[in-house]
């Protein structure tokens, strides 16, 4: 689930592994290592913490050798300590490093332990360094004992093998979790992510599902699931991120949040022309594909499946086509029913989320007329699986806790309504007021920065606060529901989201002084249900904080305080008010003196299910 960095070069690599590891930090992890192969023995460093931690370890005691592998673990099998830490080591021989969940592991333990290898840690992991030794023994090579090896797998792995009596090779496995090869010149890499690797190459190709690669100084030889040598095209990576760059920003949280006005206009960028969104925007093939569109089914988690749940408003309101939303890992598990001419709509950052993969590869198996992915990683697994792929261009993000990849969901979401509404006899007017709002969106945003100093004075009263409420309504309701989750995730405060129409029918009980109330409160046609239900809250002693358009008339008094949002359209007022819950969770998170960029026990990218 979290990071992986190898190498096989003349130099020595320790140094260059960890900068790797610190490149992926970003995802989140517990604890970290690093082996390498020295003089025919192995050297292992590990420890339980920051990649700092380890690197001032390697500092005092160095390590040398040209082939290595590290990994930061995201522990899903044993608690996070130093004996569960990656590399994890058979017999002295061979090293091993991976990313996933090994499901058949307490099989393949038993198996292992009656073959008289002593295990040393709890991880499920620990499994395929054993398998790979005893395959050894009836295998003449490592690529073919690794090749065994995973065939007996069951699971999600991106893993990284090496042998300590071969320091001219390591073998690379991957099935569900990801792995890219980087090329330099006498030397070759291995990572889960291209941005760990950037210091040393801009050369990848990424392994496809099931491939097996020996990876030597010279040579990188590619098997695919039935051990046939295959190609995969080594592409120059265009990723431009430097993830050593916060730049004057105090985390990459707030850096991301100010991005976003950049961001919107980068994802507009070259996709709308003469007043229309172009089809284009979705790919060569979106015109034919999205033609005869009836109904969207979306699929996401976490902030991604909020994105969702706003645009389900947007389709059925304005593009006139049914849609549901669904979380991942529901949809996966369940016998869903297929529409006509239905549309499958993924959304995920990374494009490697497991679950929302998972939901896509069922979602061909079932028969849905298209699928597209609304994803940030070129090359990820959801745009090579998917019809087409509307690429956010939102730039890397790092903080944890996602910020502008979702108001750029947003604006690819609604773009997305716009072509099928068009296909749908949505009315030209209707068509230039959308793409009109889209190209001010920008603008809007750098706009709504504008409220994060009041925004900071105002998280000072949730300094001694455990609870928060979220009310919104329409598509301010999946709004509310984002403004929650940055809450929690960050500043682990518990907070949940109602629409506001369901306050009477259970949350009002909760409502007391120490329950503060946020209210997003856009001037639509729902303004006066909500202020019903904002008195409602009021009549019950509870603090409000009521971000409100201008024209909504609201007044700050003893039991509300109103933070005026600048005036919006309905197009784009979701996104507008996203803002001003973004700043909230970062200025409490501040005040609460949280890893902002890393929250605890969460990780970026979620390749585990
Ligand atoms: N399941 C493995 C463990 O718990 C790997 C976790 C990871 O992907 O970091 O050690």
């Amino acid at each position: 689930m979290c990071g992986i960095a190898g190498a096989v070069a003349q130099r020595d690599v320790a140094e260059i592994l960890i900068e790797g590891l610190r490149r992926l930090e970003y995802r989140g992890y517990d604890s970290a290592g690093v082996a390498v192969i020295n003089g025919g023995e192995l050297q292992r460093t590990r420890r339980v913490g920051k990649v700092q931690e380890l690197s001032a370890a390697i500092e005092s005691e160095p390590l040398a050798g040209g082939t290595g592998i590290a990994h930061t673990r995201w522990a899903t099998h044993g608690e996070p300590n130093q004996s569960n830490a990656h590399p994890h080591i058979s017999t002295d021989t061979i090293a091993v490093v991976h990313n996933g969940i090994i499901e058949n592991h307490v099989k393949l333990r038993e198996m292992l332990k009656g073959l008289g290898y002593c295990f040393s840690s709890d991880t499920d992991t620990e499994v395929i360094c054993h398998l790979v030794h005893h395959e050894l023994k009836s295998h003449s090579s490592l690529l073919a004992a690794v090749q065994a090896t995973v065939k007996q797998l069951e699971g999600a792995y991106g893993t990284v093998v090496i042998d300590k009596t071969d320091n001219e090779r390591m073998i690379v496995a991957r099935s569900g979790s990801p792995l890219v090869i980087g090329y330099g010149l006498g030397e070759h890499f291995v990572a889960s992510d291209q941005l760990a690797l950037l210091p040393v190459t801009r050369s990848f190709a990424f392994l496809e599902e099931g491939d097996v690669a020996e990876v030597t100084r010279r040579e990188v030889n590619i098997f695919d699931v039935d051990g046939n040598a295959v190609t995969r095209e080594i592409k120059e990576s265009e990723v431009t991120h430097d993830a050593g760059d916060k730049g004057e920003y105090r985390h990459y949280m707030l850096k991301e949040i100010y991005e976003q006005p950049r961001a919107l206009a980068h994802t507009l960028d070259g996709r709308i022309a003469a007043g229309q969104v172009l089809d284009s925007a979705f790919g060569d093939n979106a015109t034919k594909l999205l033609k005869d569109i009836k109904h969207v089914q979306i699929i996401a988690c976490g902030t991604s499946y909020h994105a969702g749940m706003a645009a389900r408003y947007w389709l059925e309101d304005w593009a006139g086509v049914s849609c549901n939303v669904e979380i991942a890992s529901e949809f996966r598990y369940r016998k869903s029913h297929l529409f006509p001419n239905s549309l499958l709509v993924t959304i995920s950052q990374s494009g490697e989320t497991a679950d929302t993969l998972a939901a896509l590869r069922l979602a061909k198996e079932m028969g849905y007329k298209a699928t597209m992915t609304i994803c940030n990683a070129p090359g990820s697994s959801l745009v090579r699986e998917s019809d087409m792929a509307y690429m956010m261009k939102a730039g890397a993000e790092i903080g944890v806790a996602s910020t502008k990849a979702f108001t750029v969901q947003l604006a690819g979401l609604l773009m997305l309504t716009a072509v099928v509404g068009r296909n749908n006899g949505m009315d030209e007017g209707l068509q230039a007021q959308i793409t009109q709002s889209l190209q001010s969106m920008p603008a809007k945003v750098e706009q709504a920065l504008g409220l994060d100093d009041a925004i900071a004075e105002l998280a000072e009263d949730f300094a001694d606060k455990h609870h928060a409420l979220f009310l919104g309504r329409g598509d301010q309701y999946p709004i509310a529901m984002e403004g929650a989750l940055k809450l929690k995730e960050i500043s682990y405060i518990h907070a949940e989201a109602y629409a506001s129409g369901e306050l009477k029918h259970g949350p009002l009980a909760l409502i007391d002084a120490d329950m503060p109330v946020i209210v997003v409160a856009p001037n639509n046609e729902l303004l006066e249900k909500l202020k019903s239900n904002v008195e409602e809250v009021r009549a019950r002693g509870g603090l409000m904080y009521v971000f409100a358009d201008r024209d909504a008339q609201f007044e700050s008094d003893d039991t509300m305080k109103v933070i005026p949002v600048p005036h919006c359209d309905e197009f784009m007022a979701a996104l507008i008010y996203t803002i001003p819950m973004q700043l909230l969770s970062y200025h409490v998170a501040l005040i609460k003196g949280t890893d902002v960029d890393q929250p605890r026990n969460l990780a970026k990218s979620v390749t585990v299910e």
